[in-house]
């Protein structure tokens, strides 16, 4: 038999199929002259909060900035307990540490999402908030985490960086707590040309934090009312989300079909293979399985 070597991940494919309107993407906003902090980030942003059910969104660099700013807004900081889940990329973890803060894992379910049982096992009278991670595009049991988090007077940072598209009990990832923070990586589901990101909230006063955040503390060109960083996110690619937002279903819809394929397809006990509950709706990003022995499976 011939080896076919298929690539993990090929992102010139993407380019191939996308090229005649991500080029008028560029195009259009070269033409405009327009490519930072116009009105089209606005137009962005209000999509997106539309999409996820949140009252506001706010474009940044990246699904870390995301994350470190929304707890810096909330006033999470030195001394601090945040409680999140020790399986994730490593940003989750990252982000707790670099705002000053300290990371407390609590273990995941089956599913391996963060167990609210573990949560409050882990509360102390340093704990500000909790971060739940909606790994592999599962959003975690947020009933009980917001339940845990309303009786001992948590905040709550849903890492939402794989989580676009993805519902539980109807409602959107990152709609769930004080804060969501997404990820635009080109390996996510809704991808930028390069880094990107956004976090929602319901909350007026974080996101005005954030807006003079991300805009080195500018509420004005010459009044600076905090110091801050920049992370805007740039207008091409808010172009180009936009543009990816109308394909995102069809993304999404492809992914489901590709995880009941390997559902079909690998019955062997020896392999897990989680299944997706009644209450969700999961847009796959990724699907981990466990297997006795990966290296076999794998041949
Ligand atoms: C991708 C990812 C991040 C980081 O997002 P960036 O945009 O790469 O900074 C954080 N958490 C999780 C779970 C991720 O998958």
């Amino acid at each position: 038999m011939n080896d076919i070597k298929v690539p993990f991940i090929d992102l010139r494919i993407r380019y191939q199929e996308e090229k005649t309107e991500l080029l008028a993407c560029v195009e259009r906003v070269l033409e405009k002259g327009h490519l930072v902090l116009t009105p089209e980030l606005r137009d962005f942003e209000a999509r997106i909060a539309e999409y996820v059910g949140a009252k506001h969104c706010i474009g940044l660099n990246s699904g870390t900035d995301a994350l470190m700013m929304g707890m810096m807004a909330l006033g999470i900081g030195r001394g601090d307990e945040v409680i999140t889940s020790p399986i994730s990329f490593v940003a989750s973890t990252g982000s707790i540490v670099h705002i000053g803060a300290t990371p407390v894992y609590a273990d995941v379910r089956d599913d391996q999402n963060i167990d609210p049982a573990e949560i409050e096992k882990r509360i102390t009278p340093r704990t500000k908030a909790i971060m739940p991670v909606h790994w592999t595009s599962r959003i975690a049991d947020m009933d009980a985490i917001i339940d845990v988090a309303r009786r001992h007077d948590l905040l709550v940072i849903e890492d939402s960086a794989q989580a676009m598209g993805s519902y539980y009990k109807g409602k959107h990832g990152g709609s769930f707590g004080d804060v969501g923070c997404f990820s635009a990586h080109p390996l996510k589901n809704l991808n930028a040309l390069g880094d990107g990101g956004f976090l929602v909230t319901d909350n007026d006063a974080i996101v005005e934090k954030i807006r003079l955040y991300r805009n080195h503390g500018l509420a004005e060109r010459d009044t600076c009312v905090l110091f801050g960083v920049n992370s805007r996110l740039d207008i091409l690619n808010a172009e180009v989300l936009l543009f990816r937002l109308g394909r995102l279903k069809g993304v999404i819809e492809k992914r489901r079909r590709n995880a009941d394929l390997y559902r079909e397809m690998i019955t062997a006990a020896e392999v897990v293979i989680p299944a997706e509950k009644p209450h969700e709706v999961n847009s796959n990003i990724m699907l981990i399985i466990r297997a006795e022995d990966r290296d076999s499976l794998q041949a």
